[in-house]
């Protein structure tokens, strides 16, 4: 039986300790956080997702999420189209979905060591040896499911570390009027902003911003009555609606560059392996996808080498992802963010709509 050390969990982690310690192998998942807790994410879950979940009984039905099948932009001047959205969602807090997942796992039989950071990972003759800040632990195999940036990266060596991160996120709940079946992206100039439902009639506003803006403005609440508020619709969204945390979630050092699907001997899988723009709202899907082909691949190929689960899977995944990823950043780099490009995107969505649906499709996968 194959010992699989898994460090995060995220989705990504999760579903691959949920999976593996199904199918026989013996899974350690170390996760620096203790659930449940608020993450920085839209919370809109792709319906490619649908069939996996449900087949695998991790959909989280008692939750009842939001059914979502319209998408709303608007320019920085709050100038807005709707079109409907031919896979749409599901909208559901991190807060329920990974504890969802959490519980699930125990379950299933996975060792989950919570507030406890992996801090050293290396590997001798097909053993690694993996280091957090309270143990040490030997696995055949480690998947490092640790999202988008963490400090195990740094002592890893990761190219991608030491490249410019300049975006921020801020993220509330709140109760507001948001129709329930539609997700908002609201343009604002140097950011975006994401509006759609979870459950029990809750709303997720999350935004992305440069952090030279924030620090610009010196403060969340300035950056956003300065700048925020020039689109009529966020500021009718920002003066009408109940916030319901004391104060927002928060991350920084947000950034899109190309990372690689395995380092060091280590399977990385969703963020860790490769972050796709927010705006293109499928980050969930691919990490739950990538948990789901890395698995596939290992529990087919037990008795293969390291190796050999090394190639196949960076084959694997650059086939699912690459060019999704690059169509993503291209995206987030020239159609959003200020005031030119944003209207551009616009009269896109409203003259061709044909033209909006590919973009849509391009950053988008298949039901798998
Ligand atoms: C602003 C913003 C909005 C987004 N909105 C959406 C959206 O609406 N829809 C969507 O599909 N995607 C969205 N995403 C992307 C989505 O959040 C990610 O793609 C997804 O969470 C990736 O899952 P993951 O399992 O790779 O990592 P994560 O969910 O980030 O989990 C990684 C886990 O690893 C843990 N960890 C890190 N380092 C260590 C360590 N050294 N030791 C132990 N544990 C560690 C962390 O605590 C964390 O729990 C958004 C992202 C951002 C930034």
């Amino acid at each position: 039986m194959k010992t699989v050390i898994i460090i995060g969990g995220g989705l990504s982690g999760l579903i691959a300790g949920i999976r593996l310690s199904r199918a026989g192998f013996k899974c350690t998942l170390i996760e620096k956080k203790i659930y449940p807790f608020h993450r920085v994410c839209g919370e809109y879950i792709s319906n490619e997702t649908l069939e996996f979940l449900t087949t695998e009984n991790l959909y989280p039905a008692e939750f009842h999420p939001a059914q979502i099948h319209r998408f709303q932009l608007s320019t920085t001047s709050g100038k807005q189209a709707t079109l409907s959205l031919d896979l749409g969602g599901f909208g559901i807090s991190r807060y329920a979905m990974d504890n969802f997942l959490y519980e699930i796992a125990l379950s299933a039989g996975v060792a989950c060591h919570l507030n406890e950071e992996v801090i050293e990972v290396a590997s001798h003759k097909n053993t690694f040896l993996v280091k957090s800040d309270k143990k040490q632990y030997t696995g055949d195999l480690v998947i490092g499911g640790m999202g988008k940036r963490s400090r195990i990266d740094a002592s890893l060596n990761r190219s991608y570390f030491t490249k410019p991160s300049p975006y921020a996120a801020v993220k509330y709940h709140i109760v507001s009027d948001h129709a329930h079946d539609t997700i908002a992206l609201h343009n604002f100039a140097g950011g975006y902003c994401g509006v759609s439902n979870i459950e029990n009639n809750k709303t997720n506003l999350c935004y992305l911003v440069h952090r030279d803006l924030l620090r610009h403005a010196g403060d969340i609440k300035t950056l956003e009555e300065k700048v925020l508020f020039k689109n009529p619709l966020l500021k009718k969204i920002f003066t009408t609606s109940e916030f319901l945390f004391e104060k927002p979630e928060t991350i920084s050092e947000i950034s899109f560059v190309t990372k690689e699907p395995v380092w060091k001997n280590i399977v990385m899988t969703g963020d860790a392996a490769g972050m796709i723009a927010p705006l293109c709202g499928n980050g969930m899907a691919m990490a739950i996808h990538s948990a789901k082909l890395l698995t596939d691949i290992l529990i087919e190929n037990e008795t293969r080498s390291q190796a050999y689960i090394e190639k196949i899977y960076s084959r694997v995944w650059k086939q699912h992802f690459s060019s999704r990823l690059r169509f993503g950043r291209f995206v987030q780099n020239n159609l959003f963010g200020n005031s030119w490009s944003s209207n551009l995107a616009m009269r896109i969505a409203v003259d061709l709509p044909i033209i909006a649906r590919w973009i849509i499709r391009n950053t988008h996968g298949k039901s798998f």
